[in-house]
């Protein structure tokens, strides 16, 4: 038996679950009912003291890109010059090729105590779903023990096309997905989410968008705020990336977080990648890829972190685990302790923002909540003792 450590921000009623206070945690000896984790006694003395949380969400990653990375070309570039490698690279995207591949991909997922994912899938030019969404969708069947949301991913400017954005929200909705698409400095990009906005409210689809990815002028965060609102969609929206957030004053800052706010959008750091290919030009980068979660978090706004691209062109290292993703972000954006605080950012705000059930510590079977063997948060955060399943001894059960 040993003592258990709990985030306060990862039960449902932190109030009446027990254990003594140890900062924004809850410490005791666990009592388990009916394949449940119900509540702590106080800790037992002398004894070690092991953190348990939820399974992990993915929000935001690409199963279809991943692990490529050996075979490409030397990729050291900004955005468009990986898109234009991850392009070269699809002369190999066979059934197999991209089976093979995302299959390592989920595993690694789930390893690191991953349970539930979006992946987003190139979609190309033509309406109908390309080979990559049709291979995903059948390993997204055959793992029941993870939930794999697929997203499609394109350029907003096709969702102009009313057949064509309907087209993939069917295929969304057939595979219980999101409809997603990149918004960058396109030229049809407010009527291309508008569709998105009404086809996502016809099939009953979260939205997704990789919006602003890059340290320049686009602001279109603000502009998906905007149709938000004005459309009333009150469906899960998440917006990766939001990284030239970082261009703007702070009275534009203070504006664009309020309208997010009051959209209720959530939006996901994406800081491997972001770092990787931001601010390339000549010597070291001086400044940060990343989008303003501290003004987000402020003005109420949802937010997450993810893993993004996992060895392909845009991100040559990285790992399918939000929780070094987090340790990432944290240092990055200045996620200051107590870490705790934080957790649901991989957790439960995760699952809420791709529209899942947000589920709590004491509200799921044993077999969804992970253990670490972390004295605390922070050490939980800092990845040195890795997740793995929990499962409790004998005389601890139906106390
Ligand atoms: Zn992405």
């Amino acid at each position: 038996m040993q003592n258990i450590t709990v985030p306060s921000s990862l039960l449902r009623s932190p109030d009446r679950f027990g254990g003594q206070k140890s900062g924004d945690c809850l410490t005791g000896s666990p009592i388990f009912r009916d394949d449940r984790l119900v509540g702590l006694d106080a800790p037992l003395p002398d004894t070690n003291t092991v953190v348990v949380v939820p399974a992990l969400t993915e929000a935001h990653c690409h199963l279809d890109k991943c692990h490529t990375i050996t075979r490409l070309d030397p990729v050291a570039g900004d955005l468009m010059t990986a898109i234009s490698a991850q392009l070269r690279d699809k002369t190999h995207w066979t059934s197999t090729d991209i089976r093979t591949r995302a299959t390592r991909g989920l595993i690694e997922a789930k390893t690191a105590g991953v349970e539930a994912l979006r992946s987003h899938v190139d979609w190309g030019d033509a309406a109908e779903p390309p080979l990559a969404w049709h291979v995903l969708c059948e390993i997204a069947q055959e793992h029941e023990d993870v939930t794999l949301q697929l997203s499609p991913l394109t350029g907003v400017d096709q969702m102009a096309e009313c057949s064509f954005t309907q087209s993939l929200a069917r295929a969304a909705a057939a595979a219980k997905g999101a409809l997603g698409a990149f918004v960058h400095d396109h030229a049809e990009k407010r009527e291309g989410i508008s569709q998105m906005i009404q086809a996502a409210k016809e099939h009953g689809l979260p939205l997704d968008f990789h919006v602003d990815e890059g340290l320049d002028d686009c602001n279109g965060l603000e502009l998906i705020a905007d149709l938000i609102l004005e459309t009333r969609f009150d469906g899960p929206v998440l917006c990766g990336h939001a990284v030239s957030l970082m261009n703007r004053d702070a009275e534009h800052v203070k504006r664009i977080v309020e309208k997010l706010a009051r959209a209720n959008i959530t939006v996901c750091a994406l800081p491997t990648t972001n770092l990787y290919l931001q601010d390339r030009r000549q010597g070291t980068p001086d400044r940060r890829g990343l989008t303003r979660l501290r003004e987000l978090r402020a003005a109420g706004v949802k937010i997450l972190t993810a893993s993004d691209n996992v060895a392909d062109a845009f991100c040559p290292m990285g790992q399918f685990d939000p929780m070094a993703a987090l340790h990432l972000t944290s240092l990055a954006a200045h996620l200051d302790p107590p870490m705790a605080q934080w957790l649901p950012m991989v957790t439960t705000d995760a699952r809420r923002a791709m529209g899942l059930d947000p589920f709590h510590i004491e509200d799921v079977p044993l077999s969804r909540l992970r253990l670490s063997d972390a004295p605390d948060c922070e050490g939980l955060v800092s990845g040195r003792h890795p997740l793995r399943a929990l499962s409790p001894s004998p005389d601890s059960q139906n106390r």
